[in-house]
């Protein structure tokens, strides 16, 4: 117990560090862009591992987190903002203006590939 703790300091720092530095907080080795803190390869990776975790989970599970995610959209909708970033978003929306311009240009990939 108190070892891992120890340990999640550790990342927790090690993490901090890294960002400061501005590389990646994964890797430490590949720069990354302002204000992000995984490198482009780690993104994925990071991204297709989450994917792996999610298609391995039991189907009751994967309703559960359904559920916990269309709640918490409902929250930030009532709260007016952002369900993705927790931006203010526009009056009406469920979306800041930055992650509708993400979503609508998304769709419009989307179609262009089919
Ligand atoms: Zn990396
Ligand atoms: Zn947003």
């Amino acid at each position: 117990m108190e070892q891992n703790e120890t340990n999640n300091n550790y990342h927790r720092e090690l993490r901090a560090y890294r960002k400061a530095m501005g590389t990646c907080s994964w890797c430490g080795k590949s720069k990354v862009e302002p204000g992000k803190s995984l490198c482009i390869r780690c993104k994925v990776i990071c991204k297709e591992r989450a994917r792996a975790r999610y298609q391995n989970l039991p189907i009751d599970k994967k309703s559960e987190l359904l559920e916990k995610k269309r709640l918490s959209r409902l929250e930030n909708k009532a709260k007016g903002i952002c369900y993705m970033c927790s931006d203010p978003a526009d009056e009406g929306y469920v979306l800041c203006p930055r992650h509708r311009e993400y979503y609508k240009e998304r769709y419009k990939r989307s179609r262009e590939s089919e």
